[in-house]
């Protein structure tokens, strides 16, 4: 039987081949782009050369409250409540680095405990999730109580760990009504961890994740809760879609 399925096979693909002319045309979409921008690369995980730096280990400047953080030897420590950025972004993609506390106090949410809130609302957790057990949509990476890491990459407590952030902002029309969900990807220290996750609405503690209408463009949010989590290397692209027109069929050389 499977001799014979075999040959039905090689057959269908035999006949496929001949049927497929020898000297075919390049086939062309007709569609004339914009050309891509020149953008420099960053080197070792630093700003690329069109991104907006939100933290350099300087100054927090950029961020509402950042005066209450404590900024040395090139991290901030977060305390006295949550930085918001000054500056808003929609489609975006976001890198920072974190480490949680190197003295483990706590359990649980209570360990390391911080959040990368896109558009100041959808919390991607920042835990101290090595060996610390809590809800699986609660640990580091998680989309705050809509879903879980797919797998659990966090170094230990007081190593430095990166978060990679590609962000597409939900769409509301005119009348605030949703016409397209929040999308996101996350890489924790070079591990997938959502990939292109839909998000269900605003996360919180208490209540039900759900949409309510904010602009096309909302600060990023960096948690304070209760525990002296470290920042350094904030960096932020904002991303739009090329141009594109419709042309004549022009081949590509
Ligand atoms: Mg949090």
């Amino acid at each position: 039987m499977r001799t014979l399925l075999g040959i039905v096979c090689c057959g269908a693909f035999a006949s496929w081949l001949m049927s497929a002319p020898l000297s075919a045309e390049e086939w062309v979409s007709g569609k004339v782009w914009e050309e891509p921008p020149v953008v420099t690369p960053g080197q070792n995980g630093g700003p690329p050369s069109d991104a907006v730096v939100l933290f350099d280990g300087k100054d927090l400047s950029q961020w509402e409250n950042g005066e209450s953080w404590i900024v040395e030897n090139g991290y901030a420590i977060s305390q006295g409540g949550g930085i918001t950025s000054k500056q808003k972004f929609g489609d975006c993609q976001v890198h920072l680095e974190f480490a949680t506390p190197e003295k483990v106090e706590g359990s649980g949410q209570g360990r390391g405990n911080s959040g990368l809130y896109m558009m100041g609302r959808y919390e991607i957790q920042i835990l101290d999730s090595y060996e610390n057990p809590t809800y699986f949509d609660g640990q580091c990476g998680a989309i705050y109580k809509q879903h879980p890491p797919l797998v659990n990459a966090s170094r230990k407590p007081g190593e430095w760990q990166t978060y990679d952030v590609i962000f597409t902002a939900p769409r509301f029309d005119e009348s605030g009504q949703l016409v397209k969900p929040a999308y996101v990807t996350v890489i924790h220290n070079g591990v997938v961890v959502q990939n292109h996750f839909e998000i269900e609405g605003a996360t919180a503690w208490d209540r039900a994740p759900e949409y309510a209408p904010h602009g096309e463009k909302e600060p990023i949010h960096l948690q304070f809760h209760g525990n002296p989590v470290r920042f350094r290397n904030i960096w932020v692209r904002e991303m739009r879609e090329l141009g594109c027109r419709q042309g004549e069929a022009k081949a590509s050389h």
